[in-house]
């Protein structure tokens, strides 16, 4: 049984700036539609009238600036209406970006102004940087602009699947149900979903996606007029400020948002205090952040993979592909064998590039690992390259020199070229 949640068709009346905060029920379906007012989810108008199913598990929240009434068919784990919101807090930031986007416009010839605002968003996990990124390139989209979304969050990323750092622009307020689409995104493959797997090369992939964007903005006053939004890890301590500190750099971000964190906040301001050009701002965390524990996040990264394969609602179907070892060539970076230290001479440290690139031999371990399948037509290309799609191995014929993998799409992989790290899935 439900607890706290309710199952019938019922109508919930929103007074202005109030939000119902709802979290879909793992195995029962949820519709909802507006009966009257406006009202949002995540920064998307709903629409009038009309039913919107929503997947299992979904938490969300629907928000009125001005007052709404809301009817809900079926099952919830939880819902609830909050007059507290940060929502105020958050559209002023807007405001104040969207300012910087009619500035940057209005100068398009001189490539320091021309320049639109780059926002981070950083703060532990759970504090709702996900959403708060969301809803602020979902206004800047409803009003024309074409935001970038850059998603280096490779333990619960939105724009694809755990383990990689992306790019997307926004050119629609993002479908509260669907998501942000899969069309065109720019990806890179960590291949991990923690970056302590592999620090350098995590900073590589930044790095490359970072240079890539402004290759695209330097060609593309409007994606540069409208800047980008860049959601990060919840890891901020240690090597995780580090990192943040990198991303910032590397990025040129002008805009930190703290999420919930004052010592992060006052962190980032001393450091970055001889910067004039950069605006530290701590918000509010909602009270409607849902908490996931390390298992719920672990079964998330699951469903995230699955729903690449079968879809946000079930409706794809992959396609098995069976083909010979020698079709196929993978790697993995870094690491890899090292020289043992009795082979070493006296005092020599056993080292390994982060950043190098290893054969891998095929052989059972690659059993139920999803790997990507890289642009590069060349070997060397491969670190810096992004990825076309995953595949996902669901058996290896070791006498018959037989590979079986699931991939999105039949016929040949765009590349032989594939990547593997510890990224797992089991299809359940
Ligand atoms: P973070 O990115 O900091 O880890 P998220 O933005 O992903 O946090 O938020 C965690 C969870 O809480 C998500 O499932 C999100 O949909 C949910 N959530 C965020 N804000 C609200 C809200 N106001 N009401 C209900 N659920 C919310």
């Amino acid at each position: 049984a439900a607890t706290g949640g309710s199952t019938t068709v019922r109508q919930v009346k929103l007074e202005k700036e109030c939000e119902l905060r709802v979290e879909a029920s793992a195995d029962s379906p949820l519709r909802l539609r507006l009966l009257t007012g406006t009202a949002e989810i995540f920064g998307t108008e709903i629409p009038p009238g009309i039913w919107l199913n929503f997947p299992p598990r979904l938490k969300f929240a629907v928000f009125t600036w001005y007052g709404a009434t809301i009817e809900m068919d079926g099952s919830t784990e939880t819902d609830y209406t909050a007059d507290e919101t940060p929502m105020i807090s958050y559209i002023n930031v807007h405001a104040v970006l969207d300012g910087r986007r009619n500035r940057a416009k209005a100068s398009p010839s001189d490539s320091d102004t021309s320049q639109g605002p780059r926002v981070i968003v950083v703060g532990p996990t759970d504090s709702g940087k996900s959403t708060l990124s969301r809803m602020l390139l979902s206004w800047a989209a409803k009003q024309g602009w074409k935001p970038t979304f850059v998603d280096l969050d490779i333990g619960q990323g939105s724009i694809t699947i755990p383990g990689c750092v992306a790019a997307t622009p926004i050119e629609l307020p993002i479908d509260p149900v669907e998501g942000i689409p899969l069309e065109m995104p720019m990806v890179y493959f960590f291949g991990h979903v923690t970056p302590s797997a592999n620090i350098d090369h995590y900073k590589v992939l930044v790095k490359e996606l970072a240079q890539t964007l402004e290759t695209q903005f330097s060609g593309n006053a409007e994606s540069r007029a409208s800047g980008m939004v860049i959601n990060t890890m919840g890891w901020i301590e240690g090597v995780g400020y580090e990192l943040l500190l990198h991303a910032i750099d590397t990025f040129n971000a002008t805009v930190i948002l703290v999420l919930g964190q004052e010592k992060l906040c006052s962190m980032l301001k001393d450091v970055l205090k001889n910067r004039p050009n950069v605006d530290v701002v701590k918000l509010q965390k909602s009270g409607g952040v849902v908490s996931r524990n390390a298992k719920v996040r672990q079964k998330a990264r699951g469903y995230r993979i699955r729903e690449y394969f079968y879809g946000p609602s079930n409706d794809l179907s992959p396609h098995s592909n069976v083909v010979n070892f020698s079709d196929l060539f993978i790697y993995r970076i870094g690491g890899g064998p090292q020289a043992p230290r009795s082979a070493l001479p006296i005092g020599a440290e056993p080292s390994a590039d982060p950043t190098r690139l290893v054969p891998v031999s095929i052989s059972r371990d690659l059993l139920h690992l999803v790997l990507a399948v890289s642009y590069a037509k060349e070997q060397d290309q491969i670190i810096s390259s992004n990825v076309a799609g995953f595949i996902y191995v669901t058996d290896i014929d070791l006498h018959r020199k037989k590979i079986t993998y699931l991939a999105p799409c039949a016929g040949e992989l765009p590349s032989k070229n594939l990547i593997v790290g510890t990224l797992t899935w089991i299809e359940n």
